[in-house]
């Protein structure tokens, strides 16, 4: 019998699903171009997480509510937090969202820690250890399974590490920024040296001023910055809005917070960080003389 494993949004489905293979049935609860920020759960919901065998969370404040409902549904195990352990980043300013810090984050300490970990590939290993650990407790008869999984897995991420950095490595100084939705792409800028500007912050449900629009317009036009991007998350008519008033060009779509449905470019988390690459990559490559 399957083990199962509740977790709460699409990428750490897909990571789950990686390690576990046959031996666990996942439950995702924000499924693909979902966003999780503003997810809702229904009572339902809380009933069929209580009775998962584990129960995985982001952490970093991303999904505290998912926690909330294992609970409220009966679950008593530990909760397994995929982000523990690695090196995070606090927001800063500096990141041009134009609204200020009314949302929950880092509400504990005062600091607005980021919590979209996941867009660094480095610290998805340090997740998929986490993960391969945890199913092991729950499932010890099936923990060199999962072990050997992890172990081809983390290949698999060191490659694609290795080749976002390959294919960044060309791009000249003043290509390396781009407007997006949310502020989603934190530890991605810190890891691959790409400058990312966002209307809005890293919770994704506050509404930008329109001094924050305006700023982030006059920026956009002063550091010339190559293109903006929709995410699949988001309501495009923001990104939409700004490429109208600053006249930049609308690279394609970014994956933040969730993966594309089996159909789209992005159904795995490997796979969305090279749709991500890909995309960036087109719109970032010096323009043809
Ligand atoms: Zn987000």
């Amino acid at each position: 019998q399957a083990l199962e494993v509740a977790t709460s949004f699409s990428i750490l489905g897909d990571l789950v699903a990686q390690v576990g293979g046959e031996r666990v049935k996942v439950r995702t609860l924000v499924g693909p171009d979902e966003d999780a920020h503003a997810f809702q759960p229904r009572p339902s919901d809380a009933r069929g997480i209580g009775s998962a065998a584990v129960v995985v969370v982001n952490g970093l404040g991303f999904d505290d509510w998912m926690t909330r409902l294992a609970r409220a549904g009966g679950f008593q195990g530990k909760v397994v937090v995929a982000s523990e352990g690695i090196s995070t980043l606090e927001m800063s300013r500096e990141d041009g969202h134009g609204h200020d810090h009314g949302h929950d984050h880092g509400k504990d300490t005062g600091k607005a820690v980021d919590p979209h970990a996941w867009q660094d590939v480095a610290n998805v290993r340090r997740y998929v250890a986490n993960i391969a650990a945890a199913l092991a407790a729950a499932d010890p008869q099936g923990a060199a399974t999962y072990r050997a999984a992890a172990a081809r897995y983390d290949g698999e991420l060191q490659a694609l590490d290795a080749e976002i950095r390959a294919a960044f490595a060309a791009l000249p100084a003043e290509r390396r920024k781009v407007v997006s939705s949310h502020a989603a792409f934190g530890y991605f800028a810190r890891a691959y040296d790409i400058r990312f500007l966002s209307p809005v912050g890293v919770a994704n449900n506050a509404e930008p001023t329109a001094k924050g629009v305006a700023g982030l317009i006059r920026q956009l036009a002063a550091e010339k910055v190559p293109a903006v991007f929709i995410e699949n998350i988001a309501d495009p008519r923001l990104i939409e809005r700004i490429r109208s008033e600053s006249g930049a060009v609308v690279g394609g779509t970014l994956y933040s917070d969730a993966l594309s449905k089996a159909d789209g470019p992005a159904p795995s988390y490997v796979r969305m960080m090279r749709a991500n690459l890909a995309t960036l990559q087109k719109a970032l490559a010096a323009p043809e003389r």
